[in-house]
């Protein structure tokens, strides 16, 4: 049996990135994504899968995250960029885990063939990058993903159109890990 902890990025009250078109804050996108990935998760008898919110502040989140031992960990975020035109996908992991690397790499791919936005490819990132100390400071693999950029409204209505597919690639590509 693998624990398998899904973290949603932000909370209710720091909700993240913002886009004023759509009136929508990322922790709301995030929160949906994290769902359908716990319940893609849960068809596979061997996945125990549940959610973690930062409900603790992001500083205890690593701690937080750490004392539900878990087997491997998914972060779900949102990109957002001030030019609302850029698209892609990418996923972080931190740059001293070969793990975290080896299971950005599958599930970047997988997330890439439902999506088909640009592939912004896997970024290594330490303790000081972007969402770098929660990769630095937890005790399982883990990676955090930014499946596309919600500043851009066209991405937004894909990408959520595409949720519980994403969701079922994103299992996939932890399946693929685990062989
Ligand atoms: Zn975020």
């Amino acid at each position: 049996m693998k624990r398998i902890a899904i973290v949603v990025g932000h909370s209710v009250w720091s909700k993240g990135a913002y886009n004023e078109n759509l009136n929508l804050h990322e922790f709301y996108l995030n929160d949906v994504l994290a769902k359908e990935i716990k319940n893609a998760l849960s068809l596979n008898d061997d996945f125990t899968p549940y959610l973690v919110y930062r409900k603790n502040g992001y500083a205890k989140l690593p701690n937080d995250i750490n004392h539900t031992s878990p087997d491997i960990i998914i972060s779900v975020h949102h990109n957002s960029s001030a030019n609302k035109n850029v698209q892609g996908t990418e996923t972080l992991y931190y740059h001293k885990s070969t793990n975290g690397k080896d299971l950005a790499t599958l599930v970047q791919n997988k997330m890439l063939e439902v999506l088909e936005f640009r592939d912004r490819g896997i970024k290594a990132v330490d303790s000081e990058d972007r969402g770098g100390y929660v990769l630095r400071y937890t005790n399982a693999p883990m990676i955090l993903i930014e499946p596309y950029f919600m500043s851009d409204d066209d991405g937004v209505a894909k990408g959520t159109k595409l949720n519980t597919e994403l969701a079922m690639a994103i299992r996939e590509g932890i399946e693929e890990y685990l062989k």
